[in-house]
């Protein structure tokens, strides 16, 4: 069966690197909060030229607590996308804020900015776009937006690390980026953890105290927190990886375009819009005949996942925000066309074609 993502492979060739970190990090007896989660920060932090990078439990996490130190909670509402996985919206609720949806643009699948001003409210206090699949969403209008409104911005790169719009990494855009290196994200570990990253050293600060129970350390509690660190044994493989994630991201977009070239004429395939930097963390085509290419990629032992079923709105979980189908049109049709196909930096060019082929001879 050709997978969605190979870790396996991958591990093969950094097999020896990861041993010998964690060799060093077991051997050191320092677990929790050391040396390579502080190290693990300030290179994030580099990448994305921003001040401060905070390592916390998940990419869930990561939100939550950014939303939160940004002074977000109780009565205020947070706009976002309908399209995603469902911890963007789990973040906000978790603060208490609730989440407003805005449509989605047909071909990049990420919110339509031109649609977010008209459903801005007193209580709106933060517009929070999920750069979905890796492809950036639309900042310069969101910013705009933003700046006019007095709003914060949290951008959602739990699938995007890497990602840019003009020539700007994607998290450093808005006022907090967050990260999730779930072992099948782009940049993933070998576990659950996250990170925020900003250029708000006082925000920075609170979100340290929160990802460890209120406090720096000494029992002195400032407030009240919870438990999300990041651990050393992720930050160590993260560190690893981290050194490659251009190099990967390279052989994502070289994967995306062969795709695109083999299957351009037969199905409607992801677009990067002017200025755009799309890291793919999925390929994920568009097609009225989607269930039927993936019932026949099934016989021919490939893999496809479609991200997402159902839209947020149509969740029986969020029920009570009051939604109804017909919402969000644009979501909803995408949520009955869309399919992911195999990608990671690993898949084979002869495995594309192949898998092209089917498709091909199916629509
Ligand atoms: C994976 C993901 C998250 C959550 O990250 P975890 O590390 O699994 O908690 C949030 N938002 C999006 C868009 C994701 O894909």
């Amino acid at each position: 069966m050709v997978p969605m993502v190979d870790l396996k492979k991958q591990f093969q060739e950094i097999k020896g690197e990861v041993f010998h970190v964690l060799t060093e990090i077991l051997e050191s007896s320092k677990y929790i909060l050391g040396t390579k989660v502080s190290e693990f920060e300030k290179k994030v932090a580099n990448y994305h030229g921003v001040r401060e990078a905070i390592g916390v439990a998940s990419g869930t996490d990561a939100l939550h607590l950014s939303i939160d130190a940004l002074g977000i909670g109780e009565g205020d509402e947070v706009i976002t996308t309908p399209f995603t996985f469902f911890a963007t919206v789990e973040a906000i609720l978790y603060t208490g804020a609730l989440p407003v949806f805005v449509d989605i643009e047909p071909d990049t699948l990420n919110i339509d900015a031109s649609q977010i001003e008209a459903n801005v409210t007193k209580k709106t206090k933060a517009i929070l776009p999920v750069h979905l699949f890796g492809c950036p969403s639309d900042m310069k209008k969101i910013l705009n937006i933003a700046k006019k409104n007095g709003l914060k911005v949290i951008e959602d790169c739990a699938q995007s690390f890497g990602a840019e719009v003009n020539g700007k990494k994607v998290g450093s855009i808005g006022d907090a980026g967050c990260f999730s290196f779930y072992p099948s994200k782009n940049l993933g570990g070998y576990g659950d953890g996250g990170m925020i990253i900003l250029n708000s050293i006082r925000v920075a600060d609170t979100i340290r105290e929160l990802r460890n129970h209120g406090s720096r350390g000494s029992y002195i509690h400032k407030r009240v927190g919870l438990n999300s660190r990041l651990d050393e044994i992720q930050a160590g493989i993260l560190l690893v990886k981290l050194m490659r994630i251009d190099e990967y991201n390279r052989k994502r977009r070289q994967n995306a375009a062969l795709y695109n070239n083999l299957l351009l004429d037969k199905v409607t395939c992801p677009i990067e819009k002017k200025d755009i930097c799309h890291v793919y963390h999925q390929y994920t085509i568009i097609s009225r005949k989607r269930d039927s290419i993936q019932q026949k990629l099934k016989k021919n032992g490939i893999s496809s996942v479609i991200y997402y079923p159902v839209p947020l709105h149509l969740q029986k979980a969020l029920k009570f925000l009051g939604y109804q189908k017909g919402d969000f049109p644009v979501a909803e049709k995408a949520a009955k066309e869309v399919l992911s196909l195999p990608m990671y930096p690993e898949l084979e060019e002869s495995v594309i074609e192949e898998i092209a082929e089917i498709i091909r001879s199916t629509v």
